[in-house]
């Protein structure tokens, strides 16, 4: 398949030269999507009609702004309005949101052409894209293996060259992750920097929404439009936003880069290890300083998020009661079995597990003992980045222990498929900024990614350093979609 999405300035060029009317790009651009997705199950489903109505708007605009018709993603967990939300989950039949989260809004301004209905894990819980109602994504290097999650959607369609950038959201490492193991960048911001506004909640103090996109220069300017104040989202950083973009070409000499020990551990993938090392000579050819650092509290952060995380989802979802939104179970005798029976026949199987662990951790005489722990192990976790963060500018970590795993392989162990997210999920708890940038491949073929993450509200010190990286490397122009038949050549 044609690589159009190389970068977001690339494809600019590429639609002045095609003299169409926005109308028939569209179409062309819906049936590349149909005709590969029939092998990747990127999205749950799109809506040629409603796509063709944004581009029908788009063309009617005066003016054009600065993502013009710009193919952008959406993870099906981010409100449209009037567009199907599902969560990939059952219980969100039909639902299409009366509103637009604000990131919908921005993009809108900034007249991108939004393509959602993107898949991933229900309701954003897992790590695999497996736990959709509607079926798994596949990873467009290996279709026979997954592509990580839960923004698996968001990540398989950019890899493949379906979509040029695309939104994801992260709890846990749901951007990082899928990223890391379908060669592209994801980046999740400082909590607070992105309005969650519109964003269905699976952690409330965990979640945010971040970019994918193919490499850092893309990355920055979705930054850009997407991050910002707003009093819609009472957890939004009343900060000003740093001209992102503006960090790209710098020098990283003396830059101090903390190698955490906690995180070059003996159950990383052989491959992923070399690479990751690999790409640490890089950064120090670079003049980049190497800083030996230690994070003693990583080893409990599994175990803080799988409370902290579940608690809060088990009373998000505890809105799912069959009468205010989607499916609703038929035939109940009154209205305690209706609410029973429409969970029970609507909520797939990890949902049901989260719900449980939650509700158990927060129940009285459980809650000390668990939750508040929990929030404890949080804060130390919390305060081992901000010691760490006077001896180094930036952490360097792998983003995930292992590459792209087969489908099927850990659906049925909850706890492997959990520790899939052991080097995301600290950012999470301590709210920090991070991004996985690809970094080779393994023996195998398929991608591996390292993390940067760095202090609160300093994205622009992780964009300057992939971006340094980036520069000096090739990894990021492989592209997946190469493997893919474009069946529509008709432009
Ligand atoms: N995989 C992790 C989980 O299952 C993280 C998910 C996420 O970030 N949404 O909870």
């Amino acid at each position: 398949m044609k690589d159009i999405f190389s970068s977001i300035a690339s494809y600019a060029e590429w639609v002045k030269d095609q003299k169409k009317p926005l109308g028939e790009l569209a179409s062309y651009l819906s049936d590349r999507i149909e005709s590969v997705d029939k092998e990747l199950h990127a999205f749950i489903g799109i809506d040629k009609k409603a796509i063709t109505k944004r581009a029908a708007d788009l063309e009617a605009k005066k003016t054009k702004g600065r993502l013009w018709a710009l193919p952008v993603g959406i993870k099906n967990n981010i409100c449209i309005k009037d567009a199907l939300t599902t969560c990939a989950s059952h219980i969100l039949d039909g639902f299409r949101p009366p509103y637009n989260a604000t990131v919908v809004e921005k993009l809108q301004a900034a007249d991108a052409l939004l393509l959602d209905g993107l898949n991933m894990d229900e309701f954003a819980f897992g790590s695999s894209c497996e736990t959709s109602y509607y079926g798994p994504t596949r990873n467009p290097w290996d279709t026979t293996r997954i592509p990580g999650g839960s923004s698996g959607g968001s990540a398989a369609s950019v890899a493949s060259g379906e979509v040029a950038v695309s939104l994801g959201s992260d709890t846990g490492g749901s951007i990082r992750q899928p990223a890391s193991l379908c060669g592209v960048v994801g980046f999740k911001p400082t909590y607070g920097r992105v309005s969650r506004y519109g964003l269905i909640a699976f952690a409330s103090s965990l979640d945010q929404i971040g970019p994918i996109t193919r490499n850092i220069a893309d990355c920055a300017a979705m930054l850009e439009v997407i991050s910002g104040y707003d009093p819609k989202d009472s957890t939004s950083a009343n900060l000003d936003v740093p001209k992102y973009t503006e960090y790209l070409d710098r020098d990283i000499k003396g830059l101090r880069i903390g190698i955490p020990k906690e995180y070059f551990i003996s159950g990383i993938e052989p491959g992923v290890g070399k690479r990751v090392k690999e790409a640490i000579d890089v950064f120090k050819k670079l003049g980049a300083e190497l800083v030996d650092i230690s994070l003693p509290h990583t080893r409990f952060a599994v175990s803080c998020y799988y409370i902290v995380g579940p608690a809060e989802a088990s009373s998000n979802l505890a809105r799912y009661d069959g009468v205010h939104y989607g499916y609703r179970s038929a035939g109940a005798k009154d209205l305690i079995e209706m609410y029973i029976s429409s969970r029970n026949e609507a909520f797939g199987a990890e949902a049901k597990r989260r719900i449980l662990l939650g509700t158990y951790a927060l129940s009285s005489g459980y809650y000390d003992a668990y939750y508040l722990k929990a929030l404890k192990v949080r804060t130390k976790i919390a305060a081992d980045f901000k010691e760490a963060f006077k001896n180094c500018d930036v952490i360097l970590t792998p983003t995930s222990p292992t590459t792209a795993f087969k489908i099927g392989e850990k659906i049925n162990d909850p706890l492997t498929m959990y520790l899939s997210d052991v080097f995301t999920i600290p950012a999470n708890l301590a709210g920090l900024p991070a991004a996985s940038i690809p970094c080779g491949k393994d023996e195998k073929g398929l991608p591996v990614g390292l993390q940067l993450m760095a202090p609160a509200f300093e994205e622009t010190v992780i964009i300057k350093a992939a971006h340094a990286f980036e520069r000096n490397t090739d990894f990021h122009k492989d592209f997946a979609g190469a493997r893919f038949k474009d069946n529509n050549e008709k432009i």
